[in-house]
């Protein structure tokens, strides 16, 4: 299928060709059409598959051919989770729209409001906002979302994870009711259905690749070594591998910064990127990360989310996420646009729970490579390490492995609540 035969106009077509995207994505073919004939669209997809192009395409397409007022009310709002996610959503809204005659902006906090409201003054069609800075200026007066036509919900599962519901229900008041909805989320749980069923009106479904599966292109390997050796065995991939483009998960900001600082004094040029970086450092960190200035960039899952890297070779989960969908999220990074990627997992004994819940998942079991001088510690306890606690106490290492085990398998399976805040880092 063509980006032409799914009726885009030539100015868009145009700016497709210049970005040099050759066919549409299978996201991009299921919702493109739904969206242009101004259904609503629920969307099963993650990112690195093309989804915001999927929306952004036949909303543009949308707004130039049924121009509207002079002084340009906003009539398309995409609100994201992150700062990160709104910004480069707002870079794709502007590169599709260079050949029409569309305004856009983005808001965000953690920023001077100023250049944001003056922005807002000349007119916008197409606003890409994050929910608090959005209802902020609201709350001031200073921007007006009674006019939007088309509204976008980005990654609504990361919207619920971070605490968002009341924000969205607020915003949704502040629109009119009749509007064209799309909704992206990576996953669908109850809580997605339901807020799916209050803001779509009997949508097309769609979904970009099956729920849950390993991307093919992307080899997965499992490092097993001991936790205290993990650095010293992350260091060396890097350096003898002679890897360029590196993003590194860790757990927490803690570990991120920790890690971060270590590579820097082996000679590995590092930044870490997590909510408690400001705005600017997280830009620059980025920017520095795609023009290859910074080879390794150390994340946190939240962080990550969203971050549009694309051909990324390399992802090393230093420390394997307890949430098991999230390992697909993180390796999802790599293998992008038809290139070969690379997920190496550094498993210490601790982590060998949640190996197991990742195989479960993904329904196969990774390559194990054990390298000489990093080998695991065989005294290890398999217990799970809770998080904060990044040392395993001196007294524990000839527990019980067995009755571990079991411990920890009820620990991966439940308590959802603890595990929600776990993700917050
Ligand atoms: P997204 O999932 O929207 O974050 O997009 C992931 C990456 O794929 C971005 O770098 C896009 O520029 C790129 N991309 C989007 N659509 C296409 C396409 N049809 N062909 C090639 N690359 C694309």
């Amino acid at each position: 299928m063509s980006f032409q035969s799914l009726g885009l106009s030539d100015a868009l077509l145009k700016a497709i060709s210049k970005k040099g995207y050759e066919t549409p994505s299978p996201i991009q073919e299921k919702a493109i059409p739904p969206v242009l004939e101004g259904r609503d669209v629920l969307a099963s997809a993650q990112t690195g598959t093309g989804k915001t192009a999927g929306f952004t395409l036949p909303l543009l397409h949308y707004l130039s051919e049924n121009p509207k007022a002079k002084f340009r009310p906003i009539r398309a709002l995409i609100l994201t989770p992150t700062r990160e996610l709104a910004a480069q959503v707002y870079e794709s809204v502007k590169d599709y729209s260079e050949f029409l005659n569309i305004k856009s902006a983005v808001i965000f906090g953690g920023v001077n409001q100023k250049p944001q409201v003056a922005t807002l003054r000349r007119g916008v069609d197409v606003l890409v906002a994050t929910p608090g800075r959005l209802l902020d200026l609201q709350n001031q007066n200073l921007l007006s979302i009674k006019r939007v036509e088309v509204f976008v919900l980005d990654e609504a599962d990361r919207m619920l994870d971070m605490g968002f519901l009341r924000d969205i229900e607020r915003v949704m008041n502040l629109m009119p009711d009749k509007r064209q909805n799309l909704m992206f989320s990576a996953t669908f749980s109850k809580d997605i259905r339901k807020l799916a069923n209050s803001i779509l009106n009997n949508p097309v479904r769609v979904e970009a690749t099956p729920e849950n599966t390993t991307v093919e292109a992307i080899s997965q390997k499992v490092f097993r070594v001991a936790k205290g050796k993990k650095t010293g065995l992350i260091i060396k991939l890097i350096s003898e591998g002679n890897w360029k483009q590196v993003l590194v998960f860790t757990r927490t900001k803690h570990g991120a910064n920790k890690l971060t600082k270590k590579m820097i004094a082996a000679g590995i040029s590092a930044a870490a990127i997590h909510g408690n970086k400001s705005q600017g450092a997280r830009t620059k960190a980025l920017a520095g990360f795609k023009k290859g200035s910074v080879r390794v960039m150390v994340a946190t899952d939240i962080a990550a989310r969203g971050l549009d890297i694309p051909l990324l070779p390399h992802v090393v989960n230093f420390e394997l996420p307890n949430i098991s969908e999230d390992y697909v999220h993180r390796i999802g990074r790599t293998g992008r646009a038809g290139a070969n990627g690379q997920a190496v997992s550094l498993v210490s004994a601790d982590e060998t729970s949640y190996l197991k819940g990742i195989e479960k998942l993904i329904g196969e079991r990774i390559e194990v490579e054990i390298i000489e001088g990093f080998e695991p510690d065989p005294n290890a306890s398999t217990e799970p390490v809770k998080q904060g606690q990044n040392r395993q106490p001196r007294n524990s290492r000839n527990s019980n492995k067995s009755g571990g085990h079991r411990n920890q398998r009820n620990r991966n399976n439940k308590n959802n609540s603890r595990r929600r805040n776990d993700r917050r880092n």
